[in-house]
């Protein structure tokens, strides 16, 4: 074999110098196009996209669809060797778009936006992209049926997450009962992330309503910010020891799945 030369050796050691050092930064914002350019997709290969969307609750921040995803790929970001795309803080509201500072963004007009997103993701070289959603309805849906569209059109993978489903398991491990919209589970991990914005002393058990079972009813606008999964339980609590313990669980059971998705479309080989 012909012995390496200095230049070589030296190109070596500095992919391997570039391998070990993080990145200034995580976030798309931030990052200048040099560095993305030395970085994506050599040394990084995924991308976390946060979305959700304004709308009530309970005694949370409007925003609290937006802060959830986005703390959750602050966290994640290191541990996976990652980058940040800008949040998508407008998203498909639903029947709680009648409460005030809501936002409703119509499905056509989504669809159309996030597809164009995920194209300039896997545009901009990205082998992986994370869409970590904070919203449910018919938003899901969507970000299911265009994740299947552009992913073999770009010829990228597309891991789509609904947080507060995956951890459904943990909900009961830290709270001995179900969850729901602004319950008991999205209180905790609002909580930890933006304490000084949940208003517990504005809550009141009068604001929450059980999600209807089957088609038995339905409502519109739903008359509750809070929407119970089953009746009886999921009342928000409010209790900081359980917040931090219910964000570090959601976070490694997001981690988890993201490592295993990945794991394998490598030993697929697939749009590799
Ligand atoms: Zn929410």
């Amino acid at each position: 074999m012909k012995k390496a030369g200095p230049v070589a050796i030296l190109l070596l050691l500095a992919a391997r110098v570039l391998a070990q050092n993080p990145p200034t930064t995580r976030e798309m914002n931030l990052i200048c196009w040099q560095e993305f350019q030395e970085i994506v997709p050599k040394n990084i290969e995924t991308v976390l996209l946060p979305v959700g969307t304004l709308e009530p609750h309970g005694v949370l921040p409007n925003g609290s669809d937006n802060l959830a995803p986005e703390a959750m790929a602050r966290e994640l970001a290191p541990r996976l060797n990652a980058l940040i795309a800008p949040t998508l803080n407008y998203g498909v509201t639903g029947s709680m778009q009648a409460f005030p500072g809501a936002f409703a963004i119509s499905e056509e007009a989504y669809e159309l936006f996030i597809r164009d997103i995920l194209r300039g993701l896997a545009g901009n070289g990205f082998k992986n992209i994370v869409i970590l959603n904070g919203h449910g309805g018919p938003q899901t849906a969507i970000l299911k049926r265009v994740s299947a569209s552009v992913s073999p059109q770009q010829k990228v993978r597309i891991l789509v997450i609904n947080w507060w489903s995956l951890a459904s398991e943990e909900t009961f491990e830290v709270f001995g009962e179900n969850g729901g919209h602004a319950g008991i589970n999205e209180t905790a991990y609002i909580q930890h992330i933006v304490p000084e914005h949940v208003h517990k002393e504005r809550y009141s058990k009068e604001m929450t309503t059980p999600y209807p079972a089957g088609t038995s009813w339905s409502a519109e606008p739903f008359p509750s910010s809070i929407g119970l999964y089953e009746p009886g339980q999921g009342f928000p609590t409010f209790d900081a020891a359980k917040a931090d313990e219910y964000f570090a669980k959601v976070n490694a059971k997001v981690e988890t799945l993201i490592r295993d998705v990945i794991r394998k479309w490598d030993l697929a080989g697939l749009y590799r």
